[in-house]
C-alpha cells in the first residue's frame, strides 16, 4: 500500500500544468477532421514522450489522436481489475486558446483577482468557491485567452500521480492505463474510443471541479423535431386559405412557459429547450432539447410540446403537426449502479486524500456518460478547474495537489480491496 500522508508534495505537478496550458490545442466545430484540429497531435506527442520518460514504455498516440499507456500490476496484484484515468487534450474552441500565459496569484487574500491585460478580472461576488481559496496559490490566464485548467489540471494531475508511484517502487497496486483524448469539447471525445479492445473495467475522467467532488450523474437527454404543416398559396389570392405555419410555429414557441426552460432551472431540474426554427408557409420545423436526470421525466416533457402543439394547431383551422423524439443520451448512473464499485471506491478514497466526499451531478453529458453507455462505467473527478469556457478560468494549486492525491488513493483503495 502507499505508505503516505495525505497531503504530500507533489513537486512536478505545476510545471506540467503549464507546459501543457501553454501548447495550443483548441478544437473546432467547423471541421471535416478527426481530430478536428491537427494541432492537438502537438500536446499528444509531448505526452507520450513523458510517459515513456516515467516507464510506461507502450506509451503511443493513435492515428485518432489518442494518447494511452499501462502500467502493469506490481508482483502480486494481477487480479486487482485495469482500471483507467482520463483527462482530454483539447480546450473549449469559443475561446482563444493560443500563447496562454499561466499567471500566478500567490497567498490569494479574498477579493477580486486582476488580470494583467484587457482590464478583465474574476469577480469574487460571482466566485464563491474562492473563498474556499483563501491563503493559496491561483492560476489564472492573463485576459487575453481562457486557462486550459479544462482539462490540462486533468492531464498534469494523473502524470504527477504515475511519477510518483514510478519513483516508489514499493507502492504495489493492481494493473493501470490512461487515456488522453483528443474533441472532448466538440461531444466528440471518445467517437473513435474502442472499449472493448482498451480493456479497462472503471474508468474515471478527470475533469471536474471542486475538491472533493464526484460526479456520477448527468442528464438523460432527448431531442424534438415538431414539425408544423400549414398551406402555401400565392398570397395576393390566399384568402381563407393560406395556413401559415411559421405562424403555427410562432405561437407554439410563445406558449412555452418560462418555468422548465435552462434559463430557469438549476441543479436536478430537467428543462424544454427550443434551439432553432427553420422554414416556410408550407412547413415549419422547431427542434427542441429534453433533459431530465429521471428517465421517467422526459416522456411528460414529451407530451407537453405535443399539447402546445395540438394547441398551437388550434388557432388555425387545417394546421397539423408532427413530432419525432430522437433518444441521444442517458443519465450515467444507470450504468454506473451495475458496476457499484468504481463510485464506493472513488468515494472511499476522497476520505483517505482527508476530504469530505460529494456526489455531484453534470447538467450535460459527458464522455464519461458515453463510455459508461458503452460498458466502462467511468465517474468524472474532481481537478480543481474553476469558471471554464472563459477568460476567467482559474485553479487553485491547492486543489490540484488534492486531486493527485485522490488518485493515487483511488488506485490505493482498488489494490487493497481486489488483490
Ligand atoms: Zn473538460
Amino acid at each position: 500500500m502507499l505508505e503516505r500522508k495525505p497531503g504530500s508534495e507533489f513537486p512536478g505537478l505545476v510545471d506540467r500544468f503549464v507546459t501543457y496550458a501553454k501548447v495550443h490545442t483548441t478544437s473546432s466545430e467547423n471541421s471535416d477532421t478527426y481530430p478536428s484540429t491537427a494541432r492537438q497531435f502537438d500536446l499528444a506527442h509531448i505526452l507520450v514522450d513523458e510517459l515513456k520518460a516515467i516507464g510506461l514504455a507502450d506509451a503511443a498516440v493513435d492515428e485518432h489522436c489518442y494518447v494511452t499507456a499501462s502500467l502493469p500490476a506490481s508482483k502480486g496484484c494481477e487480479k486487482v481489475p485495469v482500471i483507467a484515468f482520463i483527462s482530454h487534450m483539447d480546450t473549449y474552441p469559443e475561446v482563444s486558446g493560443e500563447n496562454v500565459v499561466p499567471t500566478f496569484h500567490e497567498n490569494y487574500r479574498g477579493g477580486d483577482i486582476e488580470l494583467p491585460k484587457n482590464g478583465r478580472r474574476i469577480l469574487a461576488a460571482e466566485n464563491a468557491y474562492l473563498q474556499e481559496c483563501i491563503g493559496e496559490t491561483i492560476i489564472t490566464a492573463d485576459g487575453t485567452t481562457l486557462l486550459g485548467a479544462d482539462d490540462k489540471a486533468g492531464i498534469a494531475e494523473i502524470m504527477e500521480a504515475l511519477t510518483r508511484i514510478r519513483e516508489n517502487p514499493d507502492w504495489v497496486h493492481g494493473p493501470l492505463k490512461v487515456v488522453f483524448t483528443p474533441d472532448e469539447e466538440v461531444g466528440a471525445g471518445v467517437k473513435h474510443f474502442d472499449v472493448a479492445k482498451f480493456g479497462a473495467k472503471v474508468a474515471y475522467t478527470m475533469d471536474g471541479g471542486r475538491r472533493g467532488e464526484i460526479e456520477d450523474e448527468t442528464f438523460c437527454a432527448d431531442s424534438a423535431i415538431v414539425t408544423f404543416v400549414g398551406r402555401d398559396i400565392h398570397p395576393g389570392y390566399a384568402k381563407d386559405k393560406m395556413i401559415p405555419s411559421v405562424k403555427v410555429a410562432g405561437a407554439f414557441l410563445a406558449s412555452l412557459p418560462r418555468e422548465g426552460a435552462p434559463e430557469t432551472t438549476e441543479g436536478k431540474q430537467g428543462y424544454i429547450h427550443p434551439i432553432s426554427i427553420k422554414g416556410n408557409t408550407s412547413e415549419t420545423e422547431v427542434t427542441l432539447l429534453i433533459r431530465d436526470f429521471d428517465l421517467d421525466g422526459l416522456k411528460p416533457k414529451a407530451e407537453k410540446i405535443r399539447e402546445h402543439a395540438v394547441k398551437a394547431c388550434d388557432q388555425w383551422p387545417g394546421a397539423t403537426f408532427r413530432l419525432e423524439v430522437k433518444e441521444y443520451y442517458r443519465n450515467m448512473k444507470y450504468d454506473l449502479q451495475k458496476e457499484p464499485r468504481a463510485m464506493d471506491y472513488a468515494l472511499e478514497a476522497v476520505k483517505r486524500a482527508g476530504l469530505k466526499p460529494v456526489r455531484g451531478s453534470i447538467r450535460g453529458g459527458t464522455d464519461g456518460s458515453t463510455l459508461s453507455a458503452r460498458g466502462l462505467p467511468t465517474p468524472n473527478v474532481f481537478t480543481g478547474e474553476q469558471d471554464f469556457h472563459g477568460y476567467g478560468e482559474w485553479i487553485c494549486v491547492k486543489d490540484m495537489e488534492l486531486a493527485t492525491e485522490t488518485i493515487l488513493r483511488i488506485i490505493e483503495v482498488w489494490t487493497e480491496k481486489e488483490r
